[in-house]
């Protein structure tokens, strides 16, 4: 019979529990306790969830800030600086630092929007292996009365992803660290475990042949160490490379977990090694994005598997852990019942998981209602109205090259730029928001509640844009903003004002830690019906002489940070989205506004898994941003903004982006980027974050204007831009303006030391 698994759960809480226990218990309000009550309740509504649903393999995935945090902290790979005790005060130190020690790193999982904590491996590490708290979630299971399977990160995921002394070698430590695997499955086995799930998802990536064997190497010691355990082995995020399909079905595992859903699995090469005894499960149902499985389609694939291999030997679960999408579709009765019918959130997913693994036990009669549903979801939403719009298909079959392409070579507009907007060398400016204080939060709070009327909000906002215009007058800025006091977040300010876009109430994930984001849906041909910022940019400009930038989101952001459509390319939505951002452009650039930000802090992170499918991704993205970009005016001066400096690798895409301004994060890693740049020969005028804005420490005039003389000796001095790393909407009024002034100062010392050279 095939078995319906899953693979991981949101840990949250349907209502953040976890979180606001975990805030409540960090901010010193609650003790420890609070936080133990809170997550065995999310533990067992969420078992309870999955048991309804018919999951008969269930994983223990629970974590309290991070599971990658959690293998390092169970297998002890506790940095000394830390503490040296399982005490959660030392977990999380880890996690999120002390007021002596900064936290350890944290990095995006994979290609997803959730955030990992980045284990550190001493130079000759020991494991010290605790399974404590892993096997209380076992038992609190067992007490429910099955059996949950222990979900941990792999072997060697965990230490192609830890940072090491030796990072030439990332395979050094590969003994060490299967050591204390193998203590801790035997620790499992010994609490009455006969499965785990080791999640390795670096099998989908590029790999040598060195790290395959070490593969090969781990899991055989695992299955010498313990061989009364049964292992699942899980790949998600993409298809096995067919290059890696040998050693992972030569791996003595009793499971293969495969992701169904992210192109094409190598079938050939998988029936040519998959051993006669192994399990195969397929994750047929999409973990990443909240659309509704087109089930007649998956049980299709499922059965042309199970027809090969019979069907006792299938699993059916969702691609990957179902930590990436919202908790209950229930939850949304606000989203309209059309869009609410094309949709599955977790719970959703598991009741398709169950209906396949049904369909593949009892053939498809069994499940026709469930069949039918999802055809008439699949058939209502591509005849959908709301879904395709005829003027937008033509208007994208309209695009020529000219689309793309400003309409004169940057060294030709720079020239007039430079009369019309009449800058000094190292202009400062900032990235775009300023503080959003507790005053900001609640007049926005108070007007979707409907207890401060529109034209109230509007009066407030006003006048925090009127301040922050005055503010950055006196403190002598050269180029303002309007402060983005309108907006909640960057991406849901753009969506809520685009059609195609739809909002979830309770849609929270997990990002990081206690940190939860609400994705807007795209679900539609993306239409702008009104401008979207125009009004706030006008009113700043009229407030002053100077001129104030106006400040858009770019497209391939607001993709990479939505669910995205999947009845189409992201390709195509991008394009939808950059048109939108083109006519606000346009309107800005008539409304008076000669420089325009595009941020698109996202754009690095969309880069595909494999290298080979990079290039593919960096030209739709590019493209996008030209064709948000390019329709402007040669004397209209484009920035952009992304929040990191480590792109050496894309640095040709970014040069192809022809924006005027680039300014970045560059405060942390500054010599790196300026060497990458250098080489490279960036052509366009850069600004890189002369400091970080994440700390509330007012830097040194010294240490800025040491800073910014390097800038000006290691880049045309006539292309530098002085400005913090990123926005300001994090920190203080007090701590905003300390800093900013101490950069102007630094910025104008600069300025009249270097010789008077006209630009
Ligand atoms: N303009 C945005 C701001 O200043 C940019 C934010 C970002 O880079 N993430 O807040
Ligand atoms: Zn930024």
């Amino acid at each position: 019979m095939a078995i319906a698994a899953n693979l991981g759960y949101p840990r949250m809480g349907r209502r953040r529990e976890l979180k606001i226990a975990l805030e409540a218990y960090w901010a010193g309000r609650v003790g420890e306790d609070a936080v133990h009550v809170a997550a065995r309740s999310v533990r067992e509504a969420s078992f309870a969830v999955q048991r309804s649903a018919g999951i008969e393999r269930i994983p223990a995935s629970f974590s309290l800030y991070d599971h990658v945090l959690d293998a390092a902290f169970t297998l002890g790979a506790i940095p000394p600086r830390y503490g040296s005790d399982r005490a959660l005060a030392t977990y999380f130190a880890m996690a999120r630092g002390t007021i002596e020690t900064p936290a350890l790193e944290m990095t995006k999982w994979f290609d997803t929007n959730y955030h990992f904590i980045v284990p550190e491996l001493p130079a000759a590490f020991q494991s010290h292996v605790d399974g404590a708290s892993m096997l209380a979630e076992l038992r609190e299971g067992l007490h429910q009365g099955f059996s949950p399977c222990p979900a941990i990160v792999g072997p060697l995921t965990f230490l192609l992803l830890s940072r090491q002394v030796n990072e030439a070698d990332r395979l050094a430590q590969l003994d060490a660290v299967v050591d204390g695997y193998a203590t801790l499955l035997r620790e499992c086995a010994a609490a009455g475990v006969d499965r785990v799930q080791l999640d390795e998802p670096c099998l989908v990536l590029d790999l040598d042949e060195r790290t395959l064997e070490a593969y090969s190497n781990a899991y055989r010691s695992l299955a010498q160490a313990v061989p009364e355990l049964c292992v699942s082995l899980a790949t998600y995020f993409g298809p096995l490379p067919e290059e890696h399909v040998r050693t992972v079905f030569s791996l003595p595992v009793a499971t293969v977990h495969l992701d169904l859903t992210r192109g094409d699995q190598p079938w050939d090469a998988i029936f040519t090694w998959l051993p006669p005894q192994m399990e195969i499960s397929l994750g047929a149902v999409d973990g990443r994005n909240v659309w509704r499985t087109d089930l007649d389609s998956a049980l299709t694939a499922v059965e042309r598997i199970a027809d090969r291999v019979g069907g006792e030997r299938i699993v059916v679960a969702p691609s990957c852990s179902l930590l990436h999408v919202p908790h209950d579709l229930d939850d949304e009765a606000g989203l309209g019942d059309d869009v609410r019918s094309w949709l599955a959130f977790g719970k959703e997913k598991l009741l398709e998981v169950r209906a396949l693994s049904d369909g593949i036990n009892h053939g498809r009669s069994a499940i026709s209602t469930a069949l039918e549903a999802s055809g008439n979801a699949l058939a209502s939403r591509s005849a959908s109205v709301r879904v395709h719009n005829a003027e937008v298909a033509a208007r994208l079959d309209h695009l020529d090259a000219s689309w793309f392409k400003r309409t004169m070579p940057f060294k030709e507009r720079r020239k007039i730029q430079r009369k019309d907007i009449g800058l000094p060398v190292l202009p400062t400016t900032t990235i775009g928001s300023f503080p959003q204080t507790a005053d900001v939060r609640r007049a926005r709070a108070d007007y979707r509640a409907g207890r401060l009327d529109a034209a109230g909000y509007k009066r407030f906002l006003m006048a925090e844009t009127e301040r922050t215009i005055r503010v950055q007058e006196e403190i002598g800025l050269d180029v303002l903003v309007h402060g983005e006091f309108e907006r909640n977040d960057m991406v849901e300010y753009f969506g809520e004002m685009l059609q195609g876009f739809a909002f979830t109430r309770h849609g929270w994930v997990q990002s990081y830690g206690s940190r939860c984001v609400k994705p807007p849906l795209i679900f539609g041909d993306v239409v702008r019906t009104a401008p979207m910022t125009v009004e706030w940019s006008r009113f700043a400009q009229s407030l002053t002489k100077m001129p104030v930038k106006g400040m858009l989101t770019g497209p391939v952001t607001i993709l990479q940070w939505s669910f995205v459509r999947d009845d189409q390319p992201r390709a195509v939505t991008a394009r939808q989205i950059a048109l939108a951002i083109r006519d606000e452009v346009l309107d800005l650039e008539r409304a008076g506004i000669r420089i325009i930000q595009i941020d698109e802090p996202a754009l690095r992170e969309g880069l595909p898994l494999r290298v080979a499918h990079r290039p593919g991704y960096l030209r739709w993205a590019v493209d996008a941003f030209r064709l948000a970009s390019a329709g402007v005016e040669p004397s209209t001066q484009v920035h952009t903004h992304m929040c990191y400096a480590d792109f050496d690798d894309i640095l040709p895409s970014i040069v192809e982006l022809d924006a005027d301004v680039i300014s970045l994060e560059a405060s942390r890693s500054r010599f790196t980027l300026l060497r990458g740049l250098i080489r490279s020969r960036y052509p366009y005028q850069i600004g890189p974050g002369v400091y970080d804005i994440h700390s509330p420490r007012t830097p040194s005039h010294a240490e800025l204007t040491t800073l910014i003389w390097n800038l000006v000796e290691t880049l045309p001095p006539e292309h530098v831009w002085v400005n913090p790393d990123c926005g300001l909407k994090t920190r203080t009024w007090p701590e905003a303006i300390a800093a900013l002034r101490v950069m102007v100062a630094a910025a104008k010392s600069v300025r009249a030391e270097h010789d008077a050279r006209p630009y």
